[in-house]
C-alpha cells in the first residue's frame, strides 16, 4: 500500500518532541476543558488501569470516551468467541456508562490486532472526530501482542491525526497535550509510575465499572483483577501520600521540564 500518509519532513518526531515539551509549558486545563481518549487492546483493558482516573476526570465534567480496538472475545474457554463478544460488548457498554464515558468499538479480532497503516488510519480518524487534549493507552512493552500493537498504533495515529497531509473526511486535530500509560498487569516491563492521579473518591465509580465484566467479577479468569487493581491503587496511594491513586507512564522524551528557575 502507498504510504504517502507519513510525513514528509525530515523528522516528525521533532514535532512529537515540540508538542509534549508544550504540554508541560502550557498552563494546566481547568476542570470540563479535558477530553479525554482512552484506548484499549481489549474491552476491560482501560477499565481496569485507568476507569478511576476517567470516572474521576467525568466528575470533575470532562468528556470521557473509551477506544475499545477488540472486543477480547477470545478469553472465555467456556463460550465461542462470537458469544463472549456479544457479551464483552453488552459489559463494555455498561461499563461505560458507569464511568459516563463514551463507548466506541474497533473491528479487529482479539489476538489479531497488528501494527498496520490501516489500524493508524482508523484509530487516527477517531482521534480526529473525538479531538482529545489527553489520550490514554498501553504501555509500550506486554505480555500480550496485541497491548504492544495497541501501544504503536495509537502513537502513530495521534502523530497521523496531526498531519495535514492525511487526507480523511475529518480535519486534523492537533490538541493532544499528551500521550499517557496505564498500569496493566500485562505491561508491567519497564513501566516506573511517573504521574500519580489521586482517585480516592472515584473508587465505588471504577468497581461499578469494572464489575460489569464478567472476567472481573472471577467467573472467567484466575487472575484477580478487582484485588488486584484495588490493591494497587492502595500502593500506588501510599507512595503518592493518598488514599488511592492511579499511576502512568510517559514517554522519556515528555519527562523534559524546561523552567526559568528551580521549582
Ligand atoms: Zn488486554
Amino acid at each position: 500500500m502507498p504510504r504517502s500518509w507519513r510525513p514528509s519532513g525530515p523528522c516528525p518526531g521533532l514535532w512529537a518532541l515540540a508538542l509534549v515539551t508544550a504540554v508541560w509549558a502550557a498552563p494546566v486545563a481547568g476542570a470540563g476543558d479535558r477530553t479525554l481518549l482512552a484506548i484499549g487492546a481489549h474491552a476491560g483493558d482501560v477499565e481496569n488501569s485507568s476507569g478511576a482516573i476517567l470516572a474521576r476526570h467525568r466528575r470533575l465534567g470532562d468528556r470521557v470516551v473509551i477506544l475499545h480496538l477488540t472486543l477480547g472475545e477470545g478469553g472465555n474457554p467456556k463460550m465461542s468467541p462470537a458469544a463472549y463478544g456479544e457479551q464483552k460488548k453488552r459489559e463494555a457498554l455498561a461499563a461505560a456508562q458507569a464511568l459516563g464515558a463514551e463507548a466506541l468499538f474497533g473491528p479487529w479480532k482479539d489476538g489479531e490486532l497488528r501494527d498496520t497503516e490501516e489500524a493508524a488510519r482508523f484509530v487516527a480518524d477517531v482521534v480526529r472526530q473525538v479531538k482529545p487534549t489527553h489520550v490514554i493507552t498501553h504501555w509500550k512493552a506486554s505480555l500480550h501482542p496485541d497491548h504492544a500493537a495497541a501501544h504503536r498504533i495509537v502513537n502513530a495515529a495521534v502523530l497521523l491525526a496531526s498531519l495535514e497531509g492525511f487526507e480523511s473526511l475529518h480535519p486534523r486535530h492537533r490538541g493532544v497535550r499528551g500521550v499517557f500509560y496505564a498500569e496493566n498487569w500485562e505491561d508491567a516491563e519497564g513501566f516506573t509510575p511517573y504521574l500519580y492521579v489521586d482517585v480516592g473518591e472515584d473508587l465505588g465509580a471504577w468497581k461499578a465499572a469494572v464489575t460489569s465484566y464478567e472476567f472481573v467479577r472471577g467467573g472467567i479468569s484466575s487472575f484477580p483483577y478487582l484485588e488486584y487493581y484495588e490493591s494497587l491503587a492502595r500502593v500506588r496511594g501510599a507512595v503518592a501520600g493518598k488514599r488511592f491513586a492511579v499511576a502512568l507512564e510517559v514517554d522519556p522524551f515528555a519527562k523534559k521540564r524546561v523552567l526559568d528557575t528551580l521549582p
